[in-house]
């Protein structure tokens, strides 16, 4: 077993640090990502593959700051899939939105 692997994966698995990470990248504040990935026991890599995975690309992100919205983790109105929502306004994940 891959303990290395392990240790990464375990900061992030009850998705209750997601939202520190979802702040931080859009603020792209890089000491306070450093500061954060140390403090839960992980490096800045494993931070950035996180915010990547819950979908917080370079796009996205400018688009949230274009808008001023705060984007965060929601439960999708009508299928309750967890997805990230790009501000308060945004409900719905991205397959029941296009069916909308
Ligand atoms: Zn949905």
């Amino acid at each position: 077993m891959d303990l290395g692997t392990e240790r990464q994966k375990k900061p992030f698995r009850d998705g209750s640090r997601d939202q520190r990470i979802i702040d931080l990248t859009l603020a792209g504040d890089r000491a306070a990502l450093r500061g954060f990935s140390r403090k839960v026991g992980t490096d800045i890599a494993a931070v950035r593959a996180r915010a990547k995975r819950l979908g917080l690309t370079p796009g996205f992100l400018k688009n949230c700051r274009l808008a001023g919205t705060r984007p965060k983790m929601r439960a999708c109105l009508r299928c309750d899939d967890r997805f990230l929502s790009r501000g308060a306004h945004n409900r719905m994940c991205r397959r029941c939105a296009r069916r909308a």
